[in-house]
């Protein structure tokens, strides 16, 4: 009798901690509702599906992406254009407003739109951007710059000392300091107290405060001869950033996916998905251990209507085919990682970025 009232107790007290365990899981969705303090958002240019999947085969049927617990897609569409260039479709990532190919940071009517790295900014927290090309370049250029044209890249340049950034670090060093104005900018940016680094060594001895790397007189080489600069120079910026207590914004692009693809070259392809997806794997890392960071990872579009028609896991031999020199008009997958990551599933528009994480971070106008 004693022994089949203490089963019946312990039955009792398994039912009610499973009611209790099931009540939490139920609404463990309203207490991960929790904002984000700093958000990574990761472009990899001219990166489609199969993009990644080539990277993945090769890599061993693995990427660092795959940590991600959200997917979804873009829809990359310009203004004027179906097929996008990365001018119109950065400035959607960046600015939230689809706009004419070519255009930085404006709307089709040539009004510049501010950016949501220049917002966190004027919100006071820090901001970063790091690029596997100039910093000129249309990608990088499009949340900082805001010029009628992609190829200006002397005036994008000048753009840099209108902001407040923090860490930028790329290629493009002649268009701050071999100009045709005459203008010194990396002087300018000193009298700024930014720090200058010229290597990646440079980069990575600052701790702290401002940070301009111009790694190369243009831009930056492609994988083997760029190194592990891109992944360094991330982890390097997101230790800057993440001094400020307020939390940061950090715009990186693995910038090469798309030259390589307009080459049609699906060794490169692969060399530089690689490249981009360890760089996902620092952001990731640090998202992990720090709890209060999104990490958003995308493309501004695909470029070379590429396909994989047959491959060897853990091997590069991989067997692609090729629509176009160019870029092609199909959605871009999107993944994303940590506090807010749930917004980033399904369909969405390329302009939808900016007002979501504008909103996770309760960013003021
Ligand atoms: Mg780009
Ligand atoms: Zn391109």
């Amino acid at each position: 009798m004693i022994i089949t009232n203490y089963i019946i107790q312990m039955k009792n007290s398994i039912f009610i901690t499973s009611v209790c365990l099931l009540f939490c899981l139920t609404f463990q969705p309203l207490s991960a509702q929790k904002n984000p303090k700093n958000v990574i958002f990761l472009i990899g240019d001219g990166m489609g599906i199969a993009q990644v999947y080539a990277g993945m085969v090769a890599n061993g049927n693995h990427l660092e992406l795959e940590r991600c617990t959200y997917s979804g897609f873009s829809k990359t569409y310009s203004s004027n254009k179906f097929t996008t260039d990365s001018g119109a479709g950065g400035t959607a990532l960046a600015c939230g407003v689809k706009t004419k190919n070519g255009m930085i940071g404006m709307n089709p009517d040539s009004v510049a739109v501010q950016s949501i790295l220049e917002l966190a900014s004027k919100n006071n927290l820090s901001t970063g951007i790091v690029v596997a090309c100039a910093v000129t370049h249309a990608t990088p250029a499009s949340y900082i710059a805001h010029q009628i044209n992609r190829d200006m890249y002397e005036e994008i340049a000048t753009d840099y000392l209108k902001t407040n950034i923090d860490v930028f670090i790329g290629g493009g060093r002649k268009y701050f300091e071999d100009r045709t104005d005459n203008r010194n900018l990396t002087n300018e940016l000193k009298a700024k107290n930014y720090q200058i680094a010229y290597t990646l060594k440079d980069v990575k001895a600052v701790k702290i405060g401002k940070l301009a790397g111009l790694l190369y007189d243009d831009q930056n080489p492609g994988i083997p001869e760029r190194g592990t600069m891109l992944p360094d120079a991330t982890e390097a910026s997101i230790n800057i950033l993440s001094n400020n207590k307020k939390g940061f914004f950090l715009m990186v692009e693995g910038s090469q996916i798309d030259w390589a693809a307009h080459d049609n070259n699906t060794q490169q392809i692969i060399k530089e998905m690689l490249d981009f997806d360890q760089t996902i794997g620092k952001a990731l890392d640090f998202a992990k251990k720090d709890g209060n960071t999104l990490v958003i990872i995308t493309a501004d579009h695909e470029t070379g209507g590429m396909t994989i028609l047959d491959g060897k896991f853990g091997s590069d031999m991989l067997k692609a085919a090729f629509t176009t020199k160019s870029h092609s008009g199909v959605p871009v997958p999107v993944f994303a990682y940590g506090p807010g990551a749930e917004n980033f599933s399904g369909f969405m528009e390329n302009i939808s970025f900016k007002g979501k994480i504008e909103k996770l971070l309760k960013l003021k106008k």
